[in-house]
């Protein structure tokens, strides 16, 4: 069997998840032929104090932005460039530790720092294993995703596809196919009837979710809240409403001692995700990447109400231009907008779910898998 070596690291929730995506679209299309590692190679092979890197990502995502920011390198990348040239060249000991553990036939890379240092190890060595990149951001990535000696890069956005072009990469080797999202979502959706019925909702009521990525983060609770007073203001309720907390169990529990005018489901962290997006009508969410491109191919007009700056703040103009949602940091504001689209402006939120469907790529992971298939026949 042939092996194959996804890099990842937990910084953000959306690598691993893009990681488990391409295990999964492989052992779908090709069963028994490849065996796939998945490795967090920050956590579990850099020395301290590389490896606390992913401890320090919600901190600095949720608690000091600003910081998060500048380590980003704002629009230039220069400080964050400057860090990854100087840290790779400590680090490539690493890269050869992994090789000689797990003696990959290929490597996918599903990390914005894993290129460089790679690449840097791959040169010392006699014989180059097949390398590609996976970009698991939509819109705006940093440039430390894109190397040109790699032997393939896939990318979501014509955005995305530009900046591996102007980083050198060469144009045959770039291929926009869409986000690797979890082979669920390329599943014919089953009757929303149904849905509702097996989720516990309400049959004939048009649906908000409601989430804030696998932490439960941003002000979840407080749309909730809203959106309960403004579908239930003319005294019958005119929607229902769905949370999906995540791993954010405080809240959960708070929204599930609540007495609520509207139905109302309360969830952790849910493993059935394109159910209750295919059961809802529209979705509040911060930007992150995979819950929009998820949301795009189950037709939910997005509201978003935040972005982590820097990697999620190009998912902004890519929704709103697109005409399938808005952005509204305002709580109130987002309830009333919930509640225009589920009365006069339903026609609006019928015509922006068609646009989110024709935006989303459902086999994207599938394509992806069978581009790298292709790629190691042809070593
Ligand atoms: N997710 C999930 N169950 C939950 C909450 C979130 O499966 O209860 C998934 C969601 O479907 C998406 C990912 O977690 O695939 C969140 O990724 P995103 O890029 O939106 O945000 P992140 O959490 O990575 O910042």
């Amino acid at each position: 069997m042939q092996r194959i070596l996804i890099l990842m690291s937990d910084t953000g929730g959306g690598h691993r998840a893009s990681a488990q995506a391409l295990k999964a679209g492989f052992d779908e299309l090709h069963p028994n032929r490849f065996t796939i590692e998945i490795i967090d190679f920050i956590t579990d092979y850099l020395p301290w104090p590389f490896n606390q890197m992913p401890k320090a990502y919600p901190f600095l995502s949720n608690d000091a932005p600003w910081l998060w920011k500048l380590l980003y390198g704002g629009q230039t990348h220069a400080l964050s460039n400057s860090l990854a040239q100087i840290g790779s060249r400590m680090l490539v000991g690493s890269v050869n530790r992994v090789l000689a553990e797990h003696k990959p036939d290929l490597i996918i890379s599903v990390h914005p720092l894993m290129q460089l240092v790679c690449m840097l190890a791959m040169a010392k060595r006699a014989q180059r294993i097949p390398f590609v990149t996976v970009v698991t951001d939509l819109t705006t990535a940093h440039p430390l995703w894109f190397h040109h000696e790699v032997d393939a890069v896939y990318v979501a956005s014509e955005n995305t596809q530009e900046m591996a072009l102007k980083a050198g990469v060469d144009p045959q080797r770039i291929h926009l196919l869409g986000l690797p999202i979890r082979p669920a979502f390329a599943r014919s959706p089953r009757p929303k009837a149904d849905l509702r019925a097996e989720l516990g909702m309400a049959l004939d009521l048009p649906a908000v979710l409601l989430i804030g990525g696998g932490e439960g983060i941003g002000p979840v609770e407080e749309i909730a809240v809203l959106c309960d007073a403004s579908l239930s203001a003319t005294g019958r309720p005119i929607g229902q409403i769905v949370v999906i907390a995540g791993r954010n169990k405080a809240m959960q529990e708070r929204l599930l001692a609540r007495n609520w005018a509207t139905p109302a489901r309360i969830n952790g962290f849910v493993d059935n995700m394109p159910d209750w997006m295919n059961a809802c009508d529209c979705i509040v969410t911060k930007a992150g990447p995979g819950t929009i491109a998820e949301a795009l191919i189950c037709g939910l007009p997005i509201v978003l109400s935040g972005f982590i700056p820097g990697q999620e703040e190009g998912n902004v103009p890519y929704v709103v231009d697109h005409g399938v949602g808005l952005y509204e940091e305002s709580p109130p504001a987002i309830a009333n907008i919930v509640a225009r689209w589920f009365g006069p402006e339903r026609e609006h939120l019928r015509a922006m779910s068609a646009r989110a469907r024709a935006l989303g790529h459902p086999h994207a992971t599938f394509d992806i898998v069978r581009s790298i298939v292709r790629l190691m026949k042809s070593r």
